[in-house]
């Protein structure tokens, strides 16, 4: 039981590590006998497994202080070496898939496994090993130029995260003022994002093109690992948030503006970020509460629950308060040598504090679950798959909110499935200008921000910049890390978002039956695609055309339940 702290990082001799691979995945392809074979392909799993735990070692802590020399070099090392073993990896792919030993594979460990190592071979040619280089150096850039904001504000020196609550403030002045600081540091940014960016996006065309395709969608699609569908199924879902959820994203953004005492028309986008007069819903405590009734929460839960957040207390696998120097975000990630998942995040006292304790827990917990599965590629799924795991499990733990809000609880829940709602729009907008700006790859920086304004005002017709340039003219999304460091993530979100609001009406009438169907689906998460897994879980597809509008009426009698003497 290895605390965190006590974990040994050592920097590979990653020369003589490629060698080893090399040798085991000449072994594998010359395999005499299915025996040898699978010993083979279960011994380059072992060796992935330990390189993988090193380099995820220096990463955690790259990110606990980016400031850190030590671990400064080692990301450098990380980032220069890492796609080196993507090649190897795929080798590997291809060697199963090529080998006589192929459907002894898909009998033992399923055939989507096999689907997956295609989709891989999809994704590298050793032509684009230098610019997946470069394409990692460009992230970290962008990692690092938000990670070094600091903005004078309220007599201090702050970083974005910093910022939230002074966002989330009562006072609209203060509100204000903290938009424009926020958003004047981004401004000030702009030329450093634009270039950033620009270089991104003509590196992956690039590597689109050298992997035989129009542009770079189709790899950003295989990269995803999407199997089952495919840009027009995107483009079909996105219509149905269109017509479902924005209609009732503008009736709930008119309630907000009714509660909080302004006219419809005079919202600002940074009143929206006030739910309630009283004050969002504000967690009781910090860190060291939060933690005890998240303890007791997961202890009854479930057995499976209680006993995976022992072992995150225990061996202290989670960072969670914020502090200068401290990478941006919040995350879950999974040490496998330890057998064991690590949640990284910045506390800072507003009810984001609360959802990592759910929303990560959810990522770590199915992770946990999966610990000892026989082969690492086996449990490998998809974004859209991985996020069920956590926003699922935001809505399982419902029935303990009371602890960490104490008062606030029911304000908690009116903004919980409100702002789940109101996500669905955002994250489709996203998606809809990444979709056009790697179709557009010659568009200039200018361009790129008047169609992102153009998208905007289709998902998001309420917003009004109150005459922030910035913001004005489109600059937005250059906040949306997502969209520098994983393209085409982010409509993973909302439907696995739909997911777990199905789950949620489901508790409403029968919570064992949908923890029971949880649980399964956690565990077949990586042995069949989304569009099987969800409907065999029960639930049904958010690709099927009115899937949104079947969950959309219940949310809306919900929300129209709660008691709203204790909402404003
Ligand atoms: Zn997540």
């Amino acid at each position: 039981m290895t605390k965190f702290q006590d974990m040994i990082y050592e920097r590979p001799d990653f020369d003589k590590e490629i060698e080893s691979m090399r040798q085991l995945l000449d072994q594998l392809q010359n395999a005499q006998d299915e025996q040898t074979f699978f010993d083979t392909l279960i011994a380059v799993d072992k060796q992935g497994r330990k390189l993988s735990t090193q380099g995820t070692l220096a990463q955690i802590r790259h990110s606990i202080d980016t400031r850190d020399e030590f671990y400064i070099a080692e990301d450098e090392a990380w980032n220069e070496n890492g796609p080196r073993f993507q090649e190897l990896s795929n080798l590997g792919a291809r060697i199963i898939l090529n080998s006589p030993y192929r459907e002894a594979v898909a009998r033992k460990y399923g055939k989507h496994l096999l689907e997956k190592f295609e989709l891989q071979l999809k994704t590298f040619k050793p032509e684009i090993l230098e610019d997946l280089i470069a394409e990692n150096k460009l992230v970290s850039d962008y990692d690092r130029l938000i990670a070094s904001a600091q903005i004078e504000f309220d007599g201090k020196t702050l970083n974005l995260s910093q910022m939230g609550p002074y966002n989330e403030s009562t006072d609209r002045a203060v509100r204000k003022a903290a938009n424009q600081a926020v958003w004047g540091w981004f401004a000030k940014h702009q030329e450093q994002l634009d270039t950033i960016y620009d270089k991104l996006v003509a590196l992956r065309h690039g590597i689109g093109k050298k992997l035989g395709y129009d542009n770079f969608i189709p790899v950003a699609y295989a990269r995803m690992g999407r199997t089952d569908w495919t840009p027009e199924d995107a483009k079909s879902y996105r219509k149905q948030i269109v017509d479902s959820v924005v209609p009732l994203t503008q009736k709930l953004y008119k309630e907000q503006a009714q509660r909080i005492g302004l006219p419809f028309e005079e919202m600002k986008n940074y009143d929206f970020a006030l739910d309630f007069l009283t004050g969002n819903p504000k967690p009781v405590g910090g860190e060291e509460v939060l933690v005890k009734h998240a303890s007791q929460m997961y202890h009854e839960l479930s057995p499976q629950t209680d006993e995976f957040f022992q072992v995150m207390v225990g061996q202290q696998l989670m960072d969670l308060t914020t502090k200068p120097g401290k990478s941006a975000g919040g995350y879950m990630t999974f040490l496998p040598d330890y057998k064991v998942p690590f949640i990284f995040s910045n506390f800072n006292g507003t009810s984001g504090d609360v959802d990592v304790l759910t929303h990560e827990a959810g990522h770590a917990f199915q992770g946990y679950l999966q610990r000892d599965v026989e082969l690492t590629d086996i449990a490998d799924y998809t974004s859209e798959v991985a996020e069920i795991h956590s926003m699922s499990m935001e809505f399982f733990t419902h029935p303990w909110m009371e602890g960490f809000f104490g008062p606030d609880t029911e304000k908690y829940y009116y903004q919980h499935v409100t702002s789940a709602l109101k996500f669905l729009p955002y994250g489709a907008s996203v998606d809809e200008f990444q979709e056009w700006v790697y179709e557009h790859p010659e568009a200039t920086p200018q361009e790129r921000r008047a169609q992102y304004r153009e998208i905007e005002k289709k998902y998001l017709p309420h917003i009004n910049y109150d005459g922030l340039d910035y913001l004005e003219q489109g600059g937005r999304w250059q906040r949306q890390g997502h969209i520098f460091f994983a393209p085409f993530y982010y409509l993973d979100y909302t439907l696995a978002q739909v997911v777990a609001l199905q789950y949620f009406t489901w508790t409403k009438k029968d919570k064992d039956a949908a923890w029971d169907s949880y649980l399964t689906l956690c565990l077949q998460s990586g042995r069949v695609p989304f569009k099987e897994l969800v409907p065999a879980a029960g639930l049904e597809s958010p690709f099927e055309d009115g899937a949104i509008a079947q969950i959309t009426p219940q949310l809306e009698a919900y929300l129209d339940g709660l008691d709203k003497s204790k909402i404003k």
